[in-house]
């Protein structure tokens, strides 16, 4: 079922200053705090303290008595692989809103259908349902959507989202921290991409198929979602390029906030890299939603020079992004930007991809997918999706000159 309304969230936006300060969003006070494992105790207490430090979760719930959290499943991977945020953590962030709530539901939108077979696969893969399973918190099939009025969006003023989150008396997003093909990293900014439902993920991604017009896209569904506060997984993060074929490396970092871009602000100078590294928070500092600097923010908790992480690798460390050379280059394109690759022998013809593809490129051959270039947007949601790691990603000769 479908609803139109206008949410009070977004009513907010008239007056969205006051709106933010009252939730103190403004505030750019960020916690951070070691965790060198997702051992439960160490996790409990990480995540506690996190919170703690900030003053509780009592004054980010008010007077709102049930709490919709938001982890990042976005696919059905298990809770090592680094892609899904740590059940532990989920599992954690639950017990906290559970002393001040009387209702706690968790869930996400995955890519793909959303629908209840979809939801349960995922949440049975990611470890969210041992987790609803042991805490007694509710899990999320509500798969309703709701059409929002968002006249403040910089790119999209009508938005289709997920009922469940966005009507939620206070939303708490748990993200994980990874490098992304696309957007250069994914974080808190972007966690919140997953309020918007399975397949309309696809739809926007079609729609906006530039990474400036799809950064802003991410900026005003964060804007629009108005999370109340943020728990950030940097235990283990994914560095390289991407979900499927980056490095699952130690970062050993809680953090927690009510402002996302100073979170992530704070993540990426942890990772050392500069805030325009994040292409949203580089398109939030853009339009002024937050300052530019790496110093804005005050960190309460532990060192920051002790957690900090060398070497975080970003997908393209080079001058242009695969998708600026193919916009580019144009028709030129096959000779300069990398193309999505299934590999006959390593595909085993499930057409996940085929389904998820948002230009609709990808068809099934005889012996793997194939992939129709001339409609390929190099997004790479294909990739990201692939669970046997089918894809390869192919650079011509002059790309990779180009590219160095
Ligand atoms: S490339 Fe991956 S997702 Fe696509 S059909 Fe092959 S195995 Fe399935
Ligand atoms: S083929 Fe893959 S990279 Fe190309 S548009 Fe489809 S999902 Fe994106």
């Amino acid at each position: 079922m479908t609803a139109s309304s206008v949410h009070p969230r977004i009513v907010d936006w008239a007056d969205r200053e006051t709106g933010m300060e009252k939730r103190g969003i403004l505030d750019g006070k960020v916690s951070l705090v070691a965790c060198g494992g997702y051992g439960r105790e160490a996790v409990e207490s990480a995540v506690g303290r996190a919170c703690e430090l900030l003053g509780g979760v009592e004054g980010m719930v008010g007077d709102a008595r049930s709490v919709f959290i938001k982890s990042n499943a976005v696919f059905a991977a298990l809770p090592d692989s680094g892609i899904v945020t740590n059940p532990e953590v989920v599992r954690a962030v639950v017990m906290e809103f559970q002393k001040v709530a009387e209702h706690v539901t968790i869930g996400d939108s995955p890519g793909g259908p959303f629908n209840k077979a979809m939801l349960k696969r995922v949440y049975e893969r990611t470890g969210l349902e041992d987790v609803a399973r042991d805490t007694g918190a509710e899990l999320a099939f509500d798969t309703r959507t709701v059409d929002l009025s968002f006249p403040g969006g910089e790119v999209i003023k009508r938005l289709k989202l997920c009922r469940a989150m966005i009507e939620a008396e206070c939303l708490v997003s748990v993200a994980k921290f990874k490098s992304h093909r696309f957007m250069n990293v994914t974080g808190p900014i972007k966690n919140l991409y997953g309020t918007v439902p399975g397949t309309t993920k696809l739809a926007y991604h079609s729609r906006f198929d530039g990474e400036r017009e799809f950064a802003d896209l991410v900026v005003d569904i964060h804007l629009a979602a108005e999370p109340d506060f943020h728990v950030l997984d940097a235990v283990d993060v994914i560095d390289g390029d991407g979900s499927r074929r980056g490095s699952v490396r130690k970062m050993g970092v809680i953090a927690a906030g009510a402002n996302a871009f100073a979170l992530e602000s704070l993540v990426l100078r942890l990772a050392g890299l500069e805030p325009s590294d994040s292409k949203p928070l580089q398109a939030a500092i853009r339009r002024g939603l937050c300052p530019g600097g790496a110093d804005w923010f005050e960190i309460l908790g532990d060192s920051e020079d002790a957690l900090r992480f060398g070497g975080f690798r970003l997908p393209s460390e080079n001058l242009f992004s695969e998708h600026t050379l193919a916009k580019i280059s144009g028709r030129m394109s096959r000779y300069f930007a990398a193309t999505p690759y299934p590999l006959p022998g390593v595909c085993t013809m499930c057409a996940k991809c085929v389904d998820i593809c948002p230009r609709g490129a990808i068809s099934l051959g005889s012996r793997a997918a194939e992939v129709d270039l001339r409609r390929c947007i190099r997004c790479f949601c294909c990739d990201e999706l692939c669970e046997s790691k089918a894809i390869s990603v192919r650079r011509p000769l002059l790309g990779r000159i180009f590219k160095g």
